[in-house]
């Protein structure tokens, strides 16, 4: 296969090689980690090892990391009115979320529909603080979930004033960090939550592992999504992915090491594509470049750009970009982010995410301007299909 750069590091990361490692020593035990023999307890010392390492990236305590299945479940695991603290055992009467979460928070958990509300962002897609204060004062004990950066521009969100707003109205806060995580400092106090999400593919971990982390022990979730054998101290019911898990933890421990030298290779090579791409096309528009941003993404759109096109257009030059909306059916969706930064539809249509990670080098930057300058020159001659692009 001809070398390829890849520019998806939201939708998921390389695995790094020692989550590798370690799901290669989590294989090789037998034990089931709720056993008392000696094979169980060593895959429970797996697990237990991983809590600690995951907790360490947030500097959370162990004991408030409750691993899931994914992202998407820990969100779900969140988002219900049956939160409970040392002082309010009464439901949470509402669901507020920012217009631009991701759609395991749209989804809305254990919410009714009619008691979900959703909080304006500004143009370059930062929450409205004044419009989240207004909500939370009418509401109450409200739940508010908000991400910390959005996967689809990078623009990070102000959690911590958000959660100090919440707070003096009563409410919690969850703060989904699945893509802030492992690329800007993520502390737990710092930011103020009272639950948290990550996910293990977003920091070189496997697919199909989450963690939910709470504050402290007087935060609990009274109506598990999963219950049964009572693992994960009854929040989360069924065998644990030991091998998962294990690797989330080898993953976490890399990615709290080695976050800011990984973000600033990130951010100088994500500012040099930047540069570039509006070098060729100073009329392209980059999504959220006025807010602060995690420092590898980059959402743009170009005049005459169609989002489907380009990503196949770039996808032949051995380049993988993608819509940064939700496309798991394969077509591409409007993107409900952009739509909520007030930019009009064709300008949205037009928008293709670039995504970069530890393992991203100069020479795929060089790759991928050498691709767009061709895209680019195919678009300002009107010639806007995929045949037109690869001939130029
Ligand atoms: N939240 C955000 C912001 C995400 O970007 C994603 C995945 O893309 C998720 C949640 C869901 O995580 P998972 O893929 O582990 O279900």
């Amino acid at each position: 296969m001809p070398e390829r750069s890849y520019f998806d590091w939201n939708a998921t990361t390389a695995l790094r090689a020692q989550a590798r490692q370690a799901c290669e020593a989590a294989l090789a035990l037998a034990g089931n980690p709720s056993s008392v023999h000696a094979e169980g307890r060593a895959a429970r010392a797996l697990i237990e090892r991983a809590r600690e390492e995951v907790a360490a990236l947030v500097a959370a305590r162990p004991s408030d990391v409750f691993f899931t299945s994914s992202g998407t479940e820990a969100n779900m695991l969140a988002l219900t009115p049956a939160i409970e603290t040392a002082d309010e055992k009464q439901p949470r009467s509402r669901l507020l979320i920012s217009a631009i979460e991701h759609a395991s928070v749209r989804a809305g958990g254990r919410f009714a529909r009619d008691a979900m509300e959703e909080l304006p962002v500004d143009t370059d897609g930062r929450l409205d603080l004044a419009a989240l204060a207004a909500a939370v004062a009418k509401t109450p004990r409200p739940l508010v979930s908000l991400m910390l950066a959005n996967n689809e521009t990078g623009v990070i969100q102000p959690v911590a004033e958000a959660a100090a707003i919440v707070h003096a109205a009563g409410g919690l806060i969850h703060v989904d960090a699945v893509q802030a995580v492992g690329r800007i400092a993520c502390d737990f106090d710092m930011l103020g939550a009272d639950l948290l999400t990550l996910s293990a593919h977003k920091i070189g971990g496997l697919k199909g592992v989450g963690a939910l982390v709470r504050r402290s022990d007087e935060i609990h979730i009274a109506d598990p999504l999963i219950r049964g054998g009572g693992q994960e101290r009854g929040i989360r019911a069924g065998t644990e992915n030991v091998t998962g898990i294990a690797a989330f933890g080898a993953a976490a421990a890399v990615a709290r090491r080695q976050r800011a030298t990984e973000a600033a290779h990130m951010l100088a090579l994500r500012n040099s594509l930047e540069t570039g791409l509006r070098a060729i096309s100073p009329q392209a528009v980059i999504f959220g470049a006025g807010a602060e941003r995690l420092p590898n993404t980059t959402l743009f759109a170009s005049e005459g750009m169609k989002t489907e096109t380009a990503v196949i257009a770039f996808d032949l030059e051995g380049i993988a970009v993608s819509s940064g909306a939700a496309c798991s059916s394969g077509k591409v969706q409007p993107s409900h982010v952009l739509a909520a930064m007030g930019l009009s539809p064709p300008v949205a249509r037009g928008a293709v995410r670039v995504s970069l990670g530890w393992d991203t080098a100069e020479s795929d930057v060089e790759r991928f301007l050498n691709a767009w300058r061709k895209l680019a020159s195919a678009l300002s001659k009107g010639q806007r299909g995929i045949d037109d692009f690869t001939a130029v």
